[in-house]
């Protein structure tokens, strides 16, 4: 052979080894789901009028499709979700008014599922308030729960959770752009043509970077969780040592809103296409997760970078995380012990709930099976107070930032 062939068969054998080319991969699990499209019922917007008392859910984020006076002082709102079976998170967001003052006793009346939000009101749509526990009785009926409220000429909303439209996370998104190792980018559209955007941040060259995903609001009401990761990536762009250095090392792509058509629907849970978007991470039938999967793999492609972690934000009743069993052994293993036990030692009156599991057709198991990636879904309390979600968020992106600063990158 002559000695130039040897030369090329030599670069095609390193290019080859050396490029571990990502291809999206499906998975079969032993209890597939169908997550192919489903009908939705969109609500009626509108405005009620019943006598002097009024109530609308026109606006991004509302949810309330019917509103009736059963007597003078005595309204009910039922709240329905957009398609069944559905996951019992019963969202609800509406505005009330009247042109007089007035108390009302207000019935929250879930046909299909059970109470689950603590009210919150807010006259500014920016300050919010949990209505006080002397002003919300539950009926014997656990599907009505009723609330005693003054009404007056300025529109009083009332919603399960704080409104964070997907304008709202846009704008947060942006803000982000004051630093300068972020970058806002559109990565494709929702079914009904919303933004999917992600922050990109990173200081210097992506190339053979390892990377860490952030996922957010997969599911509307899930406002918690979404609360921690903008504290979260908030910490990641700080002007101190330890996150500049970690923004050097590491590339981090954040996804702040899966589901943006879901948000802004006031969707209990699914997305426009009537379908959890969280049960579709190994077939990928629904625009926001083929786009989102695809983008990532591409992006790993071109830059050569490695996925060593993914962190998937979500609220549940109470504080949790959701791990990987101790079998099933990431690239990164053990992360998540040091990473818990670090926040653990933070605060002397909290312990983070570590619930190990196996895979299935969520993030968690996608991280897992796509990138041999550590996988962690980081579950915030409904009704956590907003300030310690801030303050575990802060010290949780901390610890991961110190625990990964000082490993070794060692590429293959
Ligand atoms: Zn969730």
């Amino acid at each position: 052979m002559s000695q130039p062939f040897k030369y090329i068969l030599l670069a095609i054998f390193i290019i080859f080894t050396s490029c571990k080319v990502q291809r999206l991969k499906t998975f079969d699990y032993d209890e597939p789901v169908d997550t192919s499209t489903k009908t939705i019922q969109y609500q009626q917007k509108k405005t009620y009028k019943l006598g002097n008392v009024y109530a609308d859910n026109l606006f991004d984020g509302a949810r309330m499709n019917n509103f009736e006076k059963l007597n003078d002082s005595v309204f009910r709102v039922t709240i329905l979700p957009e398609n069944e079976p559905i996951n019992a998170s019963p969202h609800y967001a509406f505005n009330i008014w009247s042109d007089s003052l007035k108390s009302i006793f207000l019935q929250l009346n879930y046909p299909t599922a059970k109470h689950r939000y603590w009210p919150k009101y807010s006259v500014d749509d920016k300050s919010w308030f949990r209505l006080d526990s002397s002003n919300v009785g539950l009926s014997k009926v656990d599907s009505i729960v009723e609330l005693k409220i003054k009404l007056s000429s300025k529109k009083l909303k009332i919603a399960a959770q704080e409104i964070k439209t997907s304008g709202y996370v846009r704008s947060w998104a942006k803000k982000q752009l004051n630093n300068v190792d972020v970058k806002y980018i559109t990565i494709g559209k929702s079914k009904l043509n919303r933004d999917l955007i992600m922050l990109e941040i990173g200081s210097g060259s992506p190339k053979n970077k390892e990377v860490i995903l952030l996922f957010s609001r997969q599911h509307p009401p899930e406002v918690t969780g979404y609360l921690a990761l903008e504290s979260f990536v908030e910490q990641l762009l700080k002007d101190n040592h330890l996150s500049r250095d970690f923004r050097k090392k590491y590339r981090i792509l954040v996804f702040p809103l899966l589901n943006p058509d879901g948000v802004d629907l006031g969707h209990w849970r699914h997305n426009a296409g009537g379908i959890d978007l969280n049960r579709d991470w190994a077939y990928y039938r629904q625009p926001e997760t083929k786009i989102i999967a695809n983008y990532i793999i591409d992006y790993v492609n071109k830059n050569a970078n490695d996925v060593i972690l993914g962190i998937d934000f979500h609220s549940t009743f109470n504080d949790l995380f959701y791990t990987l069993k101790d079998d099933l052994r990431s690239k990164l293993y053990p992360f998540k012990d040091y990473w818990l036990s670090g926040i653990d030692k933070y605060f002397p009156d909290y312990s983070p709930n570590d619930i190990p599991g196996s895979l299935g057709t969520f993030t968690k198991g996608w991280y897992y099976n796509q990138f041999n990636a550590a996988s962690i879904t980081y579950e915030i309390g409904d009704e956590t107070p907003r300030d310690f979600i801030s303050e575990k968020a802060e010290v949780a992106a901390r610890e991961m930032m110190k625990l990964l600063i000082f490993k070794n990158s060692d590429k293959d």
